[in-house]
């Protein structure tokens, strides 16, 4: 059914290694993956509602009987550890299932007026275009996805290059499970050809775009000339924020996973520890101790907590930063080649003008900075252009509270790592992006509100 003939490489960041070969989509592709969607639309809005849910319900038991194998698969073209991988397709599981709730749910309002009746209705977009990047493929496709087709839409998906594969198979399983063709369409190719193609067309009536800020820069500016429905979901620089008053062993064990997780290559990394001076020596003595045992290698070994980054090319950009002359306090370890390996690394004391504290590395990297106050702590903490996510560690509740509602961040744990979940939103800040995934508040994404005035 492609258009192009042009075919390209996928890779396996842990041994280097050819992964697949595949067609890579032409603008001319992205054209067509569009006209399907928008012949698809009218008869795929039109599906009852209850039959809608049903047959998300059945694309969840599809994925979920093929769990071992969209995990493995992901494991090896990303380099993430098995374990994370299996989780992550768990999840997935479980946001098919919960927006299988949602068709039989959008509900509307009706409001009191003068001369008869006001009602308000949820209305699919049409065509929506979906882009998503390599560090969680699958996750991100599914919190995209799994909304949208709740809601009536037809979409186009296109994953990031370096990472289609999962995409490719969801597809598959999409169609197994009884979701009309044309209906769900991937289109694996460049994103300044296919990806901007989505953007630009006037067929496409919104795109949920998930990236670096300068891309999502990019589909904010194109997408704005045709007046398009956008949702960005951007970078970050979070705060990991430790009081003296925090159980420091609980803070410094969870802070390695909490950056160095999925090799720091995480839009939620909190690569910023900010610990309350009178309590730096003892968190960093905590923290070696758990960076230095943290297990970095094959990541298909049940064991591995961190596995390779994704290319050499990201490996040379997270070099560049240690580089740049903050002093390495410590590091933890990693294999020899072949595979795109860098150790878990934390430097410290780092200031927050330093470059280190202001970029998103997007690797295995941790800036730890002190502070004298709490008001300190959330000064420097939102002195960032971004604002995705944080954690707060203290036993002091009411001071947590206040911290997290000081902090301009979309999604803020406190005495915890965890920034999504299913069931509540997740978004940025700032220039973290604009809207929402996950929850309820996701499918105010995938729709439009539609109001109606009957006389009587
Ligand atoms: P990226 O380079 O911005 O790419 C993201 C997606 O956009 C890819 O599919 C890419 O395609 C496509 N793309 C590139 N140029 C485009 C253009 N001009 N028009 C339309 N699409 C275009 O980001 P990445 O390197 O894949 O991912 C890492 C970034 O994503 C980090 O900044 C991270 O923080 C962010 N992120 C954010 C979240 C969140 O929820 N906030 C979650 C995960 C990641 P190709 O790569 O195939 O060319």
């Amino acid at each position: 059914m492609a258009v192009s003939t042009e075919t390209m490489q996928v890779f396996e960041p842990a041994t280097e290694q050819v992964l697949a070969e595949l067609t890579r989509a032409s603008r001319e592709d992205a054209d067509a993956a569009i006209a399907r969607a928008k012949e698809a639309f009218p008869a795929w809005r039109a599906v009852k509602p209850g039959d809608r849910a049903k047959l998300l319900r059945s694309l969840a038991r599809e994925i979920e009987g093929s769990l071992e194998e969209l995990a493995t698969l992901e494991t090896r073209n990303v380099g993430k550890p098995i374990s994370d991988a299996r989780g992550e397709v768990g999840m997935v599981v479980d946001v098919f299932d919960y927006y299988a709730g949602a068709p039989e749910r959008l509900l509307g309002d009706t409001i009191p007026v003068a001369g008869g009746i006001d009602m308000t209705f949820r209305e699919p977009l049409g065509v929506v275009g979906l882009i998503t990047p390599w560090n969680f493929p699958l996750s991100i496709a599914s919190w995209k996805v799994a909304p949208a087709l709740a809601a009536g839409n037809t979409i186009v998906l296109k994953p990031a290059e370096l990472t289609p594969l999962t995409a490719i198979e969801l597809e598959k399983l999409a169609l197994e499970a009884g979701i009309p063709e044309g209906v769900l369409n991937v289109v694996n190719g460049p994103g300044s050809v296919v990806g901007e193609r989505i953007v630009e067309h006037p067929d496409v009536a919104k795109v949920a775009f998930t990236g670096s800020t300068a891309v999502g820069r990019r589909v904010g500016e194109l997408a704005s000339r045709s007046i398009k429905r956008v949702t960005l979901e951007l970078g970050g620089k979070s705060a990991n924020i430790v009081f003296a008053d925090a159980d420091l062993e609980q803070a410094a064990g969870a802070a390695p996973l909490a950056v160095f997780g999925n090799a720091g290559q995480d839009c939620c990394a909190r690569s910023r520890i900010l610990v309350e001076r009178s309590s730096l020596e003892a968190f960093l003595e905590a923290l070696e101790r758990s960076v230095t045992a943290l297990r970095v290698g094959d990541p298909l070994d049940e064991e591995t907590q961190m596995g390779p980054l994704i290319s050499a090319d990201q490996r040379e950009k997270v070099a560049s930063f240690v580089e740049d002359g903050a002093p390495v306090a410590f590091r933890g370890s990693a294999p020899d080649g072949p595979g795109y390996w860098f150790p878990p690394t934390v430097l410290s004391p780092v200031s927050n003008d330093d470059r280190v504290a202001r970029e998103e590395i997007f690797g295995p990297v941790a800036a730890v900075i002190p502070f004298e106050d709490e008001a300190e702590a959330v000064r420097i903490a939102n002195d960032t252009i971004y604002g995705l996510s944080g954690s707060i560690w203290t036993r002091d509740g009411a001071k947590a509270l206040r911290v997290a509602r000081g902090l301009e961040t979309g999604t803020i744990s406190i005495n915890s790592n965890n920034s999504v979940r299913v069931t509540t939103p997740f978004g940025g800040f700032k220039q973290s992006g604009m809207g929402r995934e996950l929850g309820p508040h996701a499918l105010d994404y995938y729709t439009e509100l539609k109001n109606v005035f009957m006389a009587t």
